[in-house]
């Protein structure tokens, strides 16, 4: 779709032809190209030029490799850049994926815009954790919005071999919340997770009822479920709810579609929430492990 970076900058340094340490005039030419793919896979602009200001400051008198081309050179460093903003290495000391370090019931948030794919997310989430870490897992919609919300997460969790709470019509979140958290204490479920309601657009009424869920629950995580293809309007979405709702952690979901995943660089910068898993379709079983090393050379091209 996109000419590759690595094409790119192969022109750029083509044109130079030059040898010794990478000058400021050619990593500023080259930088211009970095900043368009950067853009172009869904990057937002202030993410950009810090990311951008980080390679110049690398690369500007870095000595020309004989065994790589200077293009090459400077793809290494844009990566190692981006894996760091990525939260790479994070891996050796913090924990990947779900935290359940905590004492059971462990209350886990699912919270984002209608349609960003939560409900499946919490399929998705409960099955894995069933499955792979042999949890006793309880699911609840506290989606009184649209009617089909509930009821749709009621056949995912039959899905994924865990329970779901029972349906009391006309009840409002806050008292399902408190309802799932004593099932799921007097049931010795090990994890509760609360798939909230969402809107199409964030909007203070939404905000305020998954705060309040949020303050009753005391939940261990807060996930934000955001759709890669969103691109530039996901840094809005990842910074409204995260200034209301102190994300821990985002699932970037439909990164099975064509979005180039730019938007995980941006979500992570305004959030320092790490992007814990991704979703990679419409089955349950298609949850992904973060790795900033994929997602960085997804995002170059
Ligand atoms: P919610 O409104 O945020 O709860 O969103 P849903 O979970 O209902 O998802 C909305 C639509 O997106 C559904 O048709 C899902 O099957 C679909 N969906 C969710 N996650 C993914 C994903 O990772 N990839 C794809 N291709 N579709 C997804």
């Amino acid at each position: 779709m996109f000419e590759t970076l690595s094409n790119r900058l192969n022109g750029v340094f083509d044109r130079l032809r030059r040898r010794g340490a990478l000058r400021e005039e050619d990593v500023a030419e080259a930088l211009r190209e970095v900043r368009v793919a950067l853009l172009e896979a869904d990057v937002a602009l202030s993410v950009v030029k810090d990311l951008t200001t980080k390679v110049r400051e690398r690369a500007v008198g870095q000595e020309v490799l004989r065994s790589v081309s200077p293009a090459q050179q400077v793809i290494k460093i844009v990566n190692d850049v981006l894996v760091e903003a990525l939260g790479g290495g994070e891996g050796d000391t913090g924990i990947r994926g779900i935290d359940l370090n905590a004492p059971s019931p462990v209350a886990i948030l699912m919270v984002g815009l209608q349609g960003s794919g939560k409900t499946t997310t919490t399929g998705k989430i409960a099955l894995r954790l069933r499955d792979k870490q042999r949890k006793k897992v309880l699911v609840a919609s506290l989606d009184t919005q649209r009617p089909a919300a509930q009821r749709q997460l009621a056949v995912l969790a039959e899905q994924a071999g865990v329970v779901s709470l029972a349906i009391v019509p006309g009840e409002g979140p806050l008292a399902i919340a408190a309802r799932a958290m004593d099932e799921a204490r007097r049931g010795y479920f090990d994890v509760v997770i609360l798939d909230t309601a969402g809107r199409l657009s964030i909007d203070e009424e939404l905000m305020a009822e998954v705060a309040a869920v949020k303050f009753a629950t005391n939940p261990h995580e807060t996930l934000l479920v955001v759709d890669a293809m969103t691109g530039q309007d996901a840094v809005q979405t990842a910074r409204a709810f995260n200034e209301r709702l102190a994300v821990t952690g985002i699932v970037m979901t439909r990164v099975d579609g064509d979005a180039r995943g730019g938007a995980a660089l941006s979500m992570r910068a305004v959030t320092g929430a790490p992007i814990k898993l991704l979703g990679a379709g419409e089955k349950l079983d298609a949850l992904e492990e973060f790795h900033p090393d994929r997602i960085a050379s997804r995002i170059l091209g």
